[in-house]
């Protein structure tokens, strides 16, 4: 793994993801993934046999021998800020297997629990605005907090920016009232 993106994970870890979110957004091109080393490989490569995210990542190294350094050579030439929002983009959207970044999903596992501990203020704001945007579980609570205490701009683009319809928007928002009431 490239041990900058090892330090922004770690700053990540230590409550800090700021670094990480903005290396991510350094990409060169508006679609990512364009510029992604793994682009057009086969990414059955990226997802070691018998791995998962609760697997020792030296047993899975030791298992998969050699196969491996073909995925993590490709991760390894990626541009930095991709393997940034590569990792970004796996964490946002809950990935528990296959390689990202250069590294293994058992190696990622203390970041997606650190992770979802996190309130990106940003990606809050976007959905306030209505724009349809992945949230953690610990951001689309911030999301219901704020329609319930009536402090969203507009009910209607959170609910478009979280993607669900009204009824199941107030459900939520019932039941944030009542576990806050509890
Ligand atoms: S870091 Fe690895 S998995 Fe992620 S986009 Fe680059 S080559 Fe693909």
């Amino acid at each position: 793994m490239n041990s900058e993106i090892r330090q922004l994970a770690d700053a990540g870890v230590a409550g800090n993801w700021r670094p990480l979110l903005e290396s991510a957004k350094n990409v060169p091109s508006s679609n990512w993934a364009d510029d992604a080393r793994c682009a057009g490989q086969d990414l059955e490569i990226f997802f070691p046999d018998s791995e998962h995210p609760w697997s020792d990542p030296d047993q899975v190294r030791e298992a998969n021998g050699i196969a491996l350094n073909h995925p993590l050579n490709f991760c390894a030439d990626c541009p930095f800020a991709v393997q940034a929002r590569c990792l970004v983009e796996s964490l946002r959207h809950d990935d528990q297997y296959g390689i990202r970044a250069g590294m293994l999903a058992s190696e990622r596992e203390h970041l997606l629990a650190a992770w979802d501990k996190y309130i990106d203020p940003e990606a809050v704001s976007s959905v306030l605005r209505g724009v349809p945007t992945v949230l953690n579980a610990a951001e689309r609570r911030a999301v219901i907090a704020r329609v319930a205490e009536n402090a969203a701009p507009s009910v209607e683009h959170a609910r478009r920016g979280l993607g669900i319809d009204r009824k199941y928007l107030w459900q939520l928002v019932r039941e944030h009232k009542q576990s806050a009431a509890a």
